[in-house]
């Protein structure tokens, strides 16, 4: 089977040809139909993931269907494989319903070869129902971007306000499920982008603008998905008394200093990590009972630099999704 591998850190992915895998007791092999890009992804590519194996094969965003069984999803049957590709379950944190900081788990096209190929194996117990009203190109984003995503919204809890700091393929799901919810969103691009910000708008943002600029009113909470530490003084300066900070990437740059008047008034900066399967089983209902607009970019799998190259330079709006 065709695989793109990242065989070391800060080079160029290599199109390989391997053998198809061999499905084990409770592992599902599936014929990938679609693989979203993930900004992770170049985060893995630049060497900025610390814990990652290479050679790997990437993609977390994967969407395919059932060749061999494990039992859990019959052959034919259409999953998704999330980030998540296993936790060790006797530990403290997977004991109290919080795997997703495992010390022990192992993600998916990080550890554990991903959907940058024809082919895939995963441990079924991680795999999620897909709703039926997406294909699968679509679907793909729902995978990391929708599912991480929704991780970082639900730490919002009820603010009525919200600002979506870097808007990608997480946040421009994001804003459907928050208009949907009674939410006012303002959306925060790089500054000058003025097609990220149309984008915004369309998405269902109340309000889109520069990331320097103050938005028309205070934010209730704000999540951060651009990889850049700026932006979390940024956000907190124009966050209200009592509101929160929601970092939702797995790595950004370091965070310049900010006077602690900012962070006073009982305001907080949180991270999230990663996803629990109670996470993605709740967010795949949420997305079958609300039509979200999923925008895609495809790409042919042999075209998967050129994706990541894209990605990196905003030269699209939504989610880049690789079809082998
Ligand atoms: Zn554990
Ligand atoms: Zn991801």
């Amino acid at each position: 089977m065709k695989a793109q591998r990242a065989l070391q850190p800060q080079s160029l992915l290599r199109l390989s040809d391997l053998p198809v895998p061999d499905p084990g007791t409770g592992t599902l092999l599936v014929k990938v139909l679609a693989c979203g890009v993930c900004r992770t992804d170049l985060h893995l590519v630049d060497g900025e993931l610390a814990s990652c194996r290479y050679p790997v094969t990437p993609g977390h965003e994967i969407v395919g269907r059932v060749v061999a069984s494990g039992g859990r999803f019959a052959a034919g049957t259409r999953v998704g494989i999330p980030w998540l590709g296993w936790t060790c379950g006797e530990c403290e944190y997977c004991l109290r319903g919080r795997e997703n900081l495992c010390e022990r788990a192992r993600f998916t096209g990080c550890h554990i070869d991903g959907g940058y190929a024809e082919y895939a194996l995963a441990d079924e117990r991680f795999c999620l129902p897909i709703p039926e009203r997406y294909g699968d190109a679509e679907a793909a984003p729902l995978l990391c971007a929708g599912l991480i995503g929704f991780r970082s919204y639900l730490k919002c809890h009820d603010a009525k306000k919200l600002g979506l700091y870097g808007f990608g393929a997480a946040a421009h799901l994001l804003a459907q499920v928050a208009r949907a919810e009674g939410r006012v969103v303002y959306a925060f691009t790089r500054k000058g982008d003025v097609e990220g910000q149309k984008f915004a708008l369309s998405c269902g943002a109340h309000w889109a603008g520069d990331s320097e600029s103050p938005p028309p009113e205070p934010l209730d909470a704000a999540i951060i998905f651009a990889p850049a530490g700026s932006l979390v003084p940024a956000a907190l300066k124009n966050t209200r008394r009592g509101g929160r900070v929601i970092c939702g990437g797995i790595h950004m740059s370091d965070i310049p200093s900010f006077p602690y008047a900012w962070l006073w008034g009982e305001r907080e900066i949180v991270s999230v990590a990663n996803l629990t399967r109670a996470d993605g089983e709740r967010f795949m209902a949420l997305a079958g009972r609300i039509a979200l607009h999923s925008a895609v970019k495809r790409y042919p799998l042999e075209k998967a630099n050129e994706a990541l190259g894209d990605l990196r330079a905003g030269r699209f709006t939504g989610a880049a999704v690789l079809i082998p």
